[in-house]
């Protein structure tokens, strides 16, 4: 498909080389870069007039797809009233209505929310009130996090210190981070039944370092961009019984996972439980503006605030009208919908249509959560590579390490589904040669 053509795609390219810095990307050697002029529903238009399907949400974060027209009314009517205003002394309606929303649909217990600028962000605030938490408490050693090997929270030092060690970013700024515990990822498959030596050496930890440990930091139920790994919700419970037994605040990070994306609106919910702090981001704002928040439940804001304390942190675009504007609409739109019934047929789709990936002797596995369809190779892929070969097939999917994975908006419907698992289809097909 092709639309009219409006900027020189060459001229933009070319100045794009020269100055703009991508995400993981060399300048020297920046890889596949594609201009995108305007987004529509699942339609992303290039600046050179092709038009993709949209496979990726925008790294998870566009659930309702692009241009949505009740978004784009609650952000402008918003911006009649105020861009911003700075939230120290000041409230007002988006903020207080979206964390009045926030308690009452997250797990319960969790209903002081703390409002922040990204996901990374949110992260290193829930790491500062568990450490602030001890510190009232008396117990200012304990400043280590235990999580997961193959977890991700985030680039920012914090989150960093506690991502997959193995991960680059780990090996880059080793000296540079604090040094936190780690223990085996869960076996990977959301169905494989819990047994107790699967968290064996997480006990172990938590054992050893007890009176260290500030709290358990962990993705619930999935384990995102370090490899799509999806665990059993009886690991997550266990998880929890540890950190009651042996008092240990439990963060649940859910950036990722938030917002109905595996098939429940938090992922916690599939093992019932609920953690001390938790934070969300990525599809909050319904990829308009960036927005995050870490929320906590009683026992940590009245254990931060005893004796006058107060918490240590503040942005500057704190609790944004906008965007919080934004999240507002897109919750109620979520809420209104029949989201889980939307979600599994995403789901059942895409575990039919991308099960003949199977056959290929090179082909890990193939596992689909929710709206989280993943085909995992035995190597690593060539990124750019595979993302032109996708651009040639209509679709926007971008693989990583060895995981090419789809997670479509809510809203796309059957046909453009089954362009995004064909076009995978035919990429993997390809690798044989
Ligand atoms: C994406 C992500 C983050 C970081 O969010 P940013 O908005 O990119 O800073 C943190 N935790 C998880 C689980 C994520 O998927």
């Amino acid at each position: 498909m092709i639309y009219n053509q409006e900027v020189a795609n060459h001229d933009l390219l070319r100045l794009d080389r020269a100055h703009v810095w991508h995400p993981y990307t060399s300048f020297i050697n920046p890889g596949l870069v594609t201009s995108v002029n305007h987004a529509k529903g699942v339609e992303l238009y290039l600046t050179d007039g092709r038009i993709l399907i949209d496979g990726m949400s925008s790294w998870w974060s566009t659930l309702h797809g692009y241009n949505h027209p009740v978004l784009n009314q609650a952000i402008t009517e918003q911006l009649g009233k105020m861009a911003h205003v700075m939230f120290a002394g000041i409230t007002h309606e988006p903020a207080v209505k979206l964390a009045s929303t926030l308690a009452k649909i997250t797990p319960a217990g969790l209903n002081k929310v703390f409002f922040s600028d990204s996901g990374s962000v949110a992260v290193e605030v829930a790491m500062k009130m568990a450490i602030q938490y001890w510190h009232t408490k008396g117990q200012a050693q304990r400043t280590m996090f235990l999580s997961l090997k193959n977890g991700y929270h985030g680039d920012t030092f914090g989150a960093m210190s506690v991502c997959d060690p193995h991960s680059g970013m780990h090996n880059l700024f080793h000296h540079s981070l604090p040094h936190h515990l780690f223990a085996e990822a869960p076996p990977c498959g959301f169905d494989i039944p819990f047994q107790e030596s699967h968290i064996a050496k997480f006990a172990q930890h938590i054992q050893q370092h007890r009176q260290k440990i500030a709290a358990v930091i962990i993705e619930p139920i999935v384990q995102g961009a370090g490899g799509m790994r999806f665990y059993s919700p009886g690991y997550l419970r266990r998880v929890r019984e540890l950190c009651d037994k042996n008092e240990i605040l439990l963060i649940v990070d859910e950036v990722a996972t938030g917002f109905g994306r595996t098939g429940k609106l938090f992922a916690s919910e599939h093992a019932g439980i609920s953690p001390d702090i938790m934070c969300i981001g990525k599809a909050l704002s319904a990829g308009y503006i960036t927005l995050a928040a870490t929320l906590c439940n009683d026992k940590v804001s009245n254990g931060i605030c005893d004796n006058n304390g107060i918490f240590m942190h503040g942005p500057t675009y704190m609790a944004n009208p906008l965007a919080c504007a934004v999240a507002n609409a897109s919750i109620d739109l979520l809420l209104n919908s029949n989201w889980q019934e939307t979600v599994a047929n995403i789901s059942q789709q895409m575990k039919e249509e991308l099960a003949p990936c199977k056959d290929f002797s090179y082909v890990a596995d193939v596992r689909v959560l929710g709206a989280i369809g993943v085909v995992e190779l035995k190597d690593t892929v060539d990124t750019s590579k595979l993302m032109a070969l996708f651009i040639e097939y209509g679709v926007w999917i971008r693989p990583f390490g060895k995981i090419i994975y789809l997670m479509p908006s809510f809203i796309i419907d059957k046909e453009n589904l089954s362009k995004l698992t064909s076009a995978i289809l035919k990429v993997v097909a390809t690798l044989a040669k």
